[in-house]
């Protein structure tokens, strides 16, 4: 077959191409590039949302259940065991609301980069159904807070509350919990859902303290000094924001990522010149949000929202389904690689030739996203810029339908920086490939630690049986059954994406992680289990298994371009045993919890 004239490009001359540009991008430092964000810089990590500062006094008490974190993860599972009918819950958090990562993000222009309908929880449980396809930052977290009204679970929460310590009392068999508020809280369970993408990372660029300008991370906007729409906004109903406090400013953003591929916009239409620092360029496909429609939502049957999500797992997960109910960028990533297998005459479906199409597919999809920036992009040479070249998962896809066009703004002015990364900061501005360009206010979307210590991203490490933190536990590497339970680590639980089924929607495994949780917790306190712990054969028998099942994602994860999916090009030795559990379907992992908690007899866990 000739493959460039019926494919429209040269697979062995993309292949090399995807190679010069991953390897002009690695460097020794890898991840440590990177800062945290501490000392001098702390201020980056204030709460700037806070309406009122809480006073109260130190709480000492006992509790049934501790959930760490009130983002979706500690929602879900608080939501889940109140449906089993337990009580006596706490969530602690260190927000000034419930939300998480959907409280603290609020640049503008937030937007759910999964269709809403699959990616928020317990619609049907708290009958609703978001009015877009892609429903704005706010309406997720008015739909977390209506989470938490709907199940008691502002009840006995503590907010603005930092936790900074978590042992196991192996004489009381209580987690005893410290806060940086003087509480001493005692818990027979423990669930840790403080969230993977939460601790905003600083970009330890040479001179970054010598900055005298304005600057925040996109986590933490500064609405009072930008202006404009505190809740960052509806960017489909109303179009870009005037934050006018920038209108006659200079402002810099450092990072092309998903969030700010959603934020440039807003500022290309604010500020008096914007400056957009690049390193890898997104790849930005077609967005198409919509209105939800009435009609389809009275036409909802009980049970649909679960077999939307089902669906849209197979899709994106490398399974098949009969029909496409999401029917959008991300499903039609599966969809090119089935029609390519489709239509290849010689049938061959070994493991080898579905990689290769599976690579070709991707090759497609890619083409198009570039071939849509030379669609919008005026200027040759920017347009050029703009284009990425890597496979579609080495970055998380990005979908969007203004940014691209940011960059035909007069005011608005792409500064590539070969891959390299900003030369330095001034007191006045950022450096790239030698020149100056002098700014008022920076903004760094420059994304959240990953592949950091625990303790540097949670603010804790929890202590064990035997004095014994998790970091230490981990040193070799995650070792968990599920990817919730530790050896030594009793009643208690952690939330995450480690060791957990793989899905681009991390919602669809946060909510089958919490239906596990509730499940448990329920249990022990129905059949007065007063400690649970995972057996090490149990534990040691899924971690073989992610293991083992992890091998292909290595090769995937090393010929990709540099980012924190891949430890910024250097992989962990650990990286197998830290990734996800891959099924032979995208299903298996919850059709696994299913069936554990169908035996009704904790399997695995030593219980006493
Ligand atoms: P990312 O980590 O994805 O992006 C960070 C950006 O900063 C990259 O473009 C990176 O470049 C760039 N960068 C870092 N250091 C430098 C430097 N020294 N010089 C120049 N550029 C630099 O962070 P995001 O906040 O964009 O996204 C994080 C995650 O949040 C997403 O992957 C997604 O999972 C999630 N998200 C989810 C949304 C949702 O709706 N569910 C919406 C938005 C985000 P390089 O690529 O070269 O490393």
């Amino acid at each position: 077959m000739n493959e460039t004239a019926e494919l429209g490009f040269n697979p062995d001359e993309l292949r090399e191409k995807y190679v010069q540009e991953r390897d002009k991008r690695l460097r020794d430092d890898a991840n440590e590039q990177y800062g945290h964000i501490e000392g001098d810089f702390s201020y980056l990590e204030k709460d700037p949302f806070v309406e009122e500062e809480i006073k109260r006094d130190p709480v000492k008490d006992e509790t049934d259940v501790i959930l760490i974190g009130g983002g979706f993860g500690g929602l879900c599972v608080g939501a889940r065991l109140r449906m089993l009918g337990v009580k006596d819950i706490r969530i602690i958090d260190k927000a000034g609301d419930m939300g998480g990562t959907w409280y603290f993000n609020r640049y503008p222009g937030i937007n759910c980069d999964i269709e809403s309908h699959v990616y928020l929880p317990l619609l049907e449980e708290v009958g609703y159904v978001p009015e877009q396809k892609y429903a704005t930052g706010h309406q997720i977290f008015e739909h977390c807070k209506a989470i938490a009204r709907k199940f008691n679970l502002y009840d006995n929460a503590l907010l603005q509350t930092e936790v900074t310590e978590l042992c196991w009392s192996e004489g009381e068999q209580h987690w005893i919990i410290k806060t940086n508020r003087g509480d001493e809280l005692r818990a027979k369970f423990v669930s840790l859902a403080n969230g993977f993408l939460q601790k905003p990372k600083l970009p330890a660029i040479a001179g970054i303290d010598t900055f005298k300008g304005k600057m925040f991370h996109t986590c933490r906007w500064d609405y009072d000094y930008t202006g404009g729409d505190r809740t960052g906004g509806d960017v489909f109903r109303e179009g870009p924001m005037n934050m006018e406090g920038l209108n006659d400013k200079r402002v810099g953003i450092i990072g092309t990522g998903a969030t700010a591929v959603q934020a440039v916009p807003h500022l290309g239409n604010s500020a008096k010149e914007l400056f957009v620092f690049q390193r890898t360029p997104s790849a930005v496909g077609v967005r198409n949000n919509s209105l939800t429609d009435p009609e389809w939502v009275k036409s909802l049957k009980p049970g649909w929202h679960q077999e939307r999500m089902d669906n849209f797992l197979m899709l994106t997960a490398g399974g098949y389904a009969e029909e496409d109910m999401v029917d959008d960028g991300w499903t039609e990533i599966t969809a090119t690689l089935v029609d390519l297998i489709m239509s290849d005459p010689t049938g061959d479906m070994s493991p080898e030739a579905i990689e290769l199409k599976a690579e070709l597919a991707d090759m497609v999809n890619m083409e198009k996203v570039r071939a849509r920036v030379d669609e919008v992009v005026k200027d040759p040479e920017t347009a050029e810029l703009l284009k990425p070249y890597y496979r579609q998962f080495c970055k998380r896809p990005c979908f969007h339908d203004d940014y691209l066009q940011t960059f035909n703004l007069p005011n608005v002015k792409l500064v590539d920086t070969k891959g390299q990364g900003v030369d330095r900061i001034t007191e006045t501005g950022v450096v790239v490939n030698g020149k100056e360009y002098e700014i008022d206010c920076l903004i760094l979307s420059t994304g959240f630690e990953v592949g950091t210590d625990y303790a540097s991203r949670a603010g804790f490490d929890p202590v064990g049986k035997g004095g014994l933190a998790l970091t230490d536990y981990w040193s070799d590497g995650a070792k968990t059954l599920h990817g919730m339970h530790m050896h030594n680590f009793p009643n208690f639980f952690m939330m995450g994406i480690t060791q957990s089924g793989f899905t681009v929607n991390f919602m669809h495994m946060i909510d089958a992680e919490a239906k596990q949780i509730a499940y448990i917790v329920n249990k022990c306190l129905q059949d007065g289990i007063n400690v649970l712990e995972v057996s090490k054969e149990a534990e040691q028998a899924w971690t073989k298994e992610v293991y083992e099942r992890g091998e292909r994602t290595v090769d995937f994860a090393m010929n990709c371009t540099p980012g924190y999916y891949n430890g910024e090009g250097k992989l962990s030795p650990t990286v197998r045993q830290d990734g996800f559990y891959f099924g032979d379907q995208p299903t298996d992992y919850t059709n696994i919890l299913e069936e554990w908690r169908a035996s009704d007899d904790l399997p695995g866990m030593i219980k006493s």
